[in-house]
């Protein structure tokens, strides 16, 4: 079974397998490492990955990236209009969740965050499929610390309509922090653990995760993040300033142009990248509107003063997080930076300041640590591979609580409870008690509404018991709730149950000559369960099955568009190659009456294929024209065939050598 771990990256995502030498980050169709995390949609198909970056400058209203920003959110999230200053797309409310309005196969359509991140999804089942030759189902997907239950829960469910088995979403930090752990065979005893900080700086959020490394093992210390602060900041301060620029020197209003903005933020991002190494940078657009042609240059300097902003938020997590630990400076070990932005010489300036000129390193693959941490996440909990044992001990982010109503016997107690603290355990269980005597609720929320990305909504989970037995003694029954942190930093209710304890007589056993012992009594405690229901945010299977089968659908469609497209160029190939090797390789096997057949068959052909009719024709049409020209053609083509492959005479072979 396929061993697969996914960085879920704001702009790219990496795949990486775990084979029997180790973890390979795989290549996608056009061999890159990187997938554009972009899903776009035509009047023929749709595009996802490369292909969606291919075609984004021309079809840029119907390409759909930050989808790791929109999953889980509501289109009414005060966040989802920061995502709209990054997005070329409508953003819609599709049945009460952000999603998208597109023009796809000729019309309006509409798809929630949560289908588009399950069409790329399945794009990277497919890299994966192709590449390691076998059917991918199962996989871990790496998230953002800061994602929340419903986050995190519109993640798995958009994995299901992929037709994924999401093993585990772990945390990105966790991740790096598992693939930087496992393979070091130096780590200290508990007592005496390696802090290590690891800072990841990517193209949408900054993160600061500090952990404590012991033999075997790994315990995350402290968590903080920026949710708003990467390099797609950097790009539109860039932005911004060269729009300034050329509306004086070209007098061109690029903010108006969505094609023209676009254009520039291409531009924008080259520059940026290419002043990480050096101390000045050109700019060039072209016929970025009007037909104008513009550029420019920028020097460093100028561009330090526009980053301003963003360079003075880059200490604050990592105060926070030391803060956090507990730690002092001195007890961080190393400084591990990861994410693409980390490249950039003045943000590192302002990691190492905030580290008190501690240096830093970048011993780990920068784009690639998480997909190699959730592979090995993923090997770890896949029965077919044996990873050495390692455990990681994570933790949760904002602190759970659970409420239920005051009862009429009781009206001054407490009507909620803290059960997941802020730094708890990942995963973890507990058992509460409540006295009931009728059915009753409880309901999980998130303690500080305030802390949460956005206008995420704090309840998560709710929990009615149907029917609670009656006590045999007439009293308030007791009923035990379980309530489950699970790996993917998910809460759910997973049993309620109530306990009987029972004394039972032992009958002692009669023993050959000896006195039998005096009967003992027994204490057994007999479980019995309470009926109920539950509700959270993921969606009820029936959708996820509808979704399921309309993403399969869709899928299908990609899949004889692009047949159609194969069979179309094999035809034209084969007009061509065949046209050419009459005069010349086939010259001597083919009879005139043959060739004139087959030569007036070949042109019959290519005016077909450049009429209305040919130019978009089904496949079955394609196949067809081919089948025909080659009952004419394969006659010839295997004569040659076997005058090349007949047995070679002695003085021929001699003549060859
Ligand atoms: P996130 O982690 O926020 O979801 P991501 O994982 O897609 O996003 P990364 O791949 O870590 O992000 O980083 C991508 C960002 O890094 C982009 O903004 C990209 O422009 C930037 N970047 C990559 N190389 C360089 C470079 N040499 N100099 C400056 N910026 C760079
Ligand atoms: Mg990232």
């Amino acid at each position: 079974m396929a061993v697969v771990g996914v960085d879920f990256g704001t702009l790219h995502s990496k795949i990486g397998v775990a084979r029997h030498r180790g973890i390979d980050i795989i290549v996608n169709e056009v061999s890159n490492r990187a997938t554009p995390s972009l899903v776009a949609f035509g009047p023929k198909q749709r595009s996802i990955g490369e292909s969606a970056k291919t075609q984004e400058t021309s079809n840029f209203r119907n390409t759909i990236g930050c989808l790791k920003r929109l999953i889980g959110r509501t289109f009414q999230d005060p966040e989802i209009q920061i995502e709209k200053k990054y997005l070329n797309a409508t953003l819609v409310d599709v049945s009460g969740t952000v999603g998208a309005e597109v023009s796809y196969l000729g019309e309006k359509q509409t798809f929630s965050a949560t289908q588009l991140v399950a069409m790329y999804l399945g794009k990277l089942r497919d890299i994966t499929s192709n590449e390691l030759k076998t059917a991918v189902t199962d996989l871990v997907i790496a998230v953002p610390g800061w994602y929340t239950d419903v986050q995190r829960r519109a993640l798995l469910d958009a994995a299901s309509v992929a037709g994924l088995n999401a093993l585990r979403l772990i945390n990105d930090s966790t991740a790096v922090a598992l693939g930087y752990g496992i393979t070091k065979s130096d780590l200290p005893e508990p007592e005496n653990p390696r802090n290590v900080m690891f800072v990841d700086v990517g193209h949408s959020s900054m993160s600061v995760t500090i952990i404590a490394f012991a033999k075997g093992q790994l315990t995350v210390k402290a968590t903080a993040y920026d949710r708003h602060l990467g390099g797609r900041d950097v790009d539109y301060a860039l932005l911004q300033y060269f729009a300034a620029e050329f509306k004086t020197k070209y007098k061109i209003d690029v903010l108006s142009s969505p094609k023209a903005m676009f254009r520039l933020a291409v531009g924008c991002e080259r520059l940026k990248k290419v002043l990480s190494a050096n101390s000045e940078a050109p700019l060039n657009v072209e016929s970025i509107m009007n037909d104008i042609d513009a550029s420019s240059k920028l020097s460093r300097e100028t561009y330090e003063g526009l980053l301003t902003d963003v360079l003075s938020r880059v200490g604050t997590p990592i105060k926070q997080a030391l803060a956090e630990s507990g730690l002092t400076l001195e007890q961080i070990d190393s400084v591990e930076l990861v994410g693409g932005t980390t490249r950039i010489p003045a943000v590192r300036a302002q990691i190492q300041d905030a580290v008190g000129g501690k240096p830093l390193s970048t011993t780990l693959n920068q784009d690639e640590a998480i997909a190699r941490g959730a592979t090995f996440a993923c090997a770890m909990l896949s029965p077919t591979f044996r990873v050495r044992d390692f455990a990681v001990h994570d933790i949760a982010h904002y602190p759970i609580k659970v409420q239920w109503e005051p009862t009429p016997s009781d009206p001054d107690d407490d009507t909620e409870l803290v059960v997941f603290p802020r730094g708890n355990g990942i995963p973890s269980t507990k058992v509460l008690t409540f006295y009931r005597k009728d059915s009753f609720d409880i309901e999980a929320r998130y303690v500080n509404p305030t802390e949460l990305p956005g206008g995420i909504n704090p309840w998560i989970a709710r929990f009615s018991a149907k029917s609670v037995p009656p006590d045999s003694k007439g009293d308030l029954t007791c009923v035990k709730l379980k309530t489950r942190l699970n790996l993917h930093g998910i809460l759910s209710f997973e049993a309620a149950y109530t306990e009987e304890v029972e004394e039972k007589e032992e009958v002692p056993m009669e023993v050959d000559g000896a006195d039998a012992a005096p009967p003992k009594k027994k204490k057994v405690v007999k479980k019995k369960e309470v009926p109920f229901v539950t509700g959270t945010s993921s969606l009820d299977n029936s959708i996820v099955e509808n979704l399921k089968e309309q993403e399969a659908q869709m899928h299908a469609a990609d899949k004889l568009v692009m047949d159609t497209e194969d069979r179309k160029n094999a035809l034209e190939e084969y007009v061509y190659d065949t046209r050419g090797k009459l005069d010349d390789r086939y010259a001597a096997y083919v009879q005139a009456a043959e060739k004139v057949t087959l030569l007036g068959l070949l042109q019959d052909a290519e005016d077909w294929l450049y009429s209305e009719e040919g130019e978009d024709a089904t496949k079955s049409a394609y196949v067809g024209k081919l089948d025909s020209l080659k009952v004419v053609g394969d006659p010839i083509v295997l004569r040659y065939r076997q005058y090349e492959d007949r047995p070679r005479s002695i003085s021929e072979l001699r003549a060859s050598l």
